[in-house]
């Protein structure tokens, strides 16, 4: 049998596409943040993770420039070898300064940064990585790769601490384990329980990672995570996150004890055998970064803007996931509902992410809407006006 019989065999999309309902790969002709251009159209965007709407900032934009002109725009190596700018070094002190941690690591996305972390530290036969099973996919490249070099892998229900603790029980005491949560689930958008992870990690002899990807810039002290949300900012091992959120720019990094840094910087192969973040993602982090410092409000407004939305969304009718993050899943129920919401919504002007399954379980199909700082009230009222019209064409309301 052809390997690639399973691609040829794949019509799934083009069924999709065929019914004028595929909605992704949309290419973006003009982004202003709250409106984007798609097909020549001006469509308001409620699907970005630009929580604080900061790509379009006029300082990040500059710091970008300045950074081509002074490094060029490729550091053509690892961070390991010929790839290191004092701009990387200037980002990871200040990041360390700003989430009160020994160290801080840069990789080059996100997903680099879980797949990085996870294999590097959990790999011996008597390891185990300990994960939420709604963790990011990121995070399940990384225990696969673990599991791969003769780790152990278990997983617990979605956020349930009961299962958490039901799975450290059964593990050896003395084991050598690393618990991994989305700070902020990144479909959800629900907060991870840390308390009650911390505890179990200490009863149970456990370190601990947190995704703070959507976490960063929303919640916590000054947007400082989901650690500092609960006050448990020593507590927490390790906190990982992006700059492809609210830091409007691509990489990603890992900050906690300066041993563990110092580790993963001489033995994590995503981060030796990649080229480094380019000098304007990383100018562009720090702009972002003194921004959040700068200019709290913008978290602030952020969390209003969201809370607008789940009530009115919920007020209207639809079935939401609850929350006080920057994501509001308004469920769908169905693979085919969802297509056909998401392009009458399309037609009358906005644009949202739709999840089907398999990404997410049968019922919970949804129409995953997220906001920014930078939508105002008339971007967040043509939203919900658009959603009650689509909502009870297709008789969702
Ligand atoms: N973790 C979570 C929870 C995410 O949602 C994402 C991105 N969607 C990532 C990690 C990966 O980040 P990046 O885009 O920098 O690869």
């Amino acid at each position: 049998m052809d390997l690639f019989k399973k691609c040829h065999d794949f019509t799934r999309a083009d069924d999709i596409k065929a019914l004028g309902l595929y909605p992704y790969f949309r290419a973006i002709e003009a982004n202003e943040g709250p409106v984007v251009q798609i097909e020549g159209k001006k469509v308001v965007m409620a699907g970005s993770n630009n929580y604080l709407g900061l790509t379009a900032h006029p300082k990040v934009k500059e710091a970008s420039l300045n950074a081509i002109k002074k490094y060029g725009t490729g550091c053509s190596g690892s961070r390991y070898l010929t790839g290191t700018l004092d701009l990387h070094i200037e980002l990871e002190s200040r990041l360390a300064k700003f989430f009160g941690t020994e160290a801080v690591l840069l990789y080059s996305t996100g997903y680099q940064t879980a797949q990085g972390i996870i294999p590097t530290l959990v790999q011996g036969k008597g390891e185990y990585v300990v994960s939420d099973k709604d963790n990011h996919a990121c995070i399940v490249a990384g225990q696969v790769m673990a599991k791969g070099l003769t780790a152990n892998l278990e997983r617990y229900k979605h956020n349930d601490m009961a299962d958490l603790e039901r799975v450290l029980s059964k593990l050896p005491i003395d084991s050598p384990k690393l618990i991994v949560s989305d700070g902020v689930f990144s479909t959800g958008g629900e907060i991870v329980d840390l308390p009650k992870l911390v505890e179990l990690a200490k009863k149970y002899n456990a370190r601990t990672l947190i995704d703070d990807a959507h976490s960063v810039g929303v919640i916590g002290k000054g947007g400082r995570g989901t650690a500092s949300e609960f006050n448990l900012e020593k507590e927490v091992d390790l906190t990982m996150g992006t700059f492809s959120k609210t830091f409007a720019s691509l990489g990603g990094f890992v900050a906690g004890e300066e041993r563990v840094i110092n580790y993963l910087k001489h033995h994590s192969s995503a981060l030796i055998f990649s080229a480094s973040p380019t000098p304007a993602s990383v100018a562009a982090a720090l702009a972002a970064l003194n921004i959040l410092e700068e200019e709290p409000w913008r978290v602030e407004k952020l969390i209003k803007n969201a809370n607008k939305m789940r009530t009115e969304l919920a007020a209207a009718g639809f079935t939401i996931i609850d929350g006080r993050t920057a994501i509001v899943p308004v469920i769908v129920g169905n693979d085919e509902l969802a297509f056909a919401m998401w392009r009458k919504l399309y037609d009358a002007g906005v644009f949202v992410n739709v999840f089907i399954s398999p990404g997410v379980p049968q019922g919970r199909q949804m129409m995953r809407t997220s906001y920014m700082s930078s939508h105002e009230d008339e971007h967040l009222d043509f939203i919900i006006n658009a959603f009650k019209t689509v909502g009870k064409e297709i008789g969702l309301i």
